[in-house]
């Protein structure tokens, strides 16, 4: 697996393109895949963190390129149709969707659910991490060669966790820092926005844990 990351937009949010071969799955479609400049990739799948503007803004773009499915939870799911709810709107953008999303099918996914020519390629648990905002997910992909890697959206960044004042709640939120507490220290995470870290040196290092 190759990941390639994309900073876009005012709020400099990170986009991730998982590359298996040809094949993709799209993290936070945030950033016009022109921009990319990746060519001849099949993208199968976008999931979204969650519902906030930023993480949001290029579902439309993804979408009408691949008529992919857009995955996020039930619970954030409402706020790609509404300004309001996804925040845009205090930054003076009226981000809103068209394209049909869908709920995630399941919290223990394998490459095979999503189309994938090799149904093995990896398997992804959906851990569900409130506290950003009332859906926020992350998603810990595990491939072939037993490599971990999350993309946790705004709920885990370097040194830092994701605000909870849109949205959120912290009492959701340090239930959320217990459960990654729990989970493997040699865990590679991607946050939605900054560099990417370890989940170990997280533990041990991040003031919020
Ligand atoms: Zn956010």
């Amino acid at each position: 697996m190759q990941i390639l990351s994309f900073c876009y937009g005012l709020a400099s949010a990170n986009m991730y393109v998982l590359l298996f071969g040809k094949e993709a799955v799209v993290i936070d479609p945030c950033c016009p895949f022109s921009e990319t400049g990746l060519e001849d990739v099949d993208v199968k799948a976008a999931l979204c963190t969650h519902g906030h503007f930023d993480h949001i803004s290029e579902i439309d773009d993804i979408y009408s390129r691949f008529l992919c499915p857009i995955y996020i939870s039930k619970e954030d799911q409402n706020m790609l149709y509404d300004p309001i709810l996804n925040h845009g709107v205090d930054f003076g953008l009226q981000v809103s969707v068209s394209a049909p999303s869908s709920i995630f099918p399941g919290l223990d996914l394998k490459s095979a659910d999503f189309g994938f020519s090799d149904p093995d390629a990896f398997s992804l648990k959906i851990v569900s991490t409130p506290g950003h905002t009332p859906g926020s997910s992350c998603f810990l992909f595990t491939t072939k060669e037993s490599e971990k890697h999350m993309f946790t959206g705004d709920m885990l960044f370097m040194r830092s966790i994701g605000r909870t004042d849109l949205g959120g709640s912290y009492a959701d939120m340090t239930r959320s820092i217990d459960l990654l507490r729990s989970m493997d220290d040699d865990i590679v995470c991607y946050p939605g926005h900054g560099p990417e870290t370890v989940l170990g040196i997280e533990k041990r290092n991040n003031p919020y844990f």
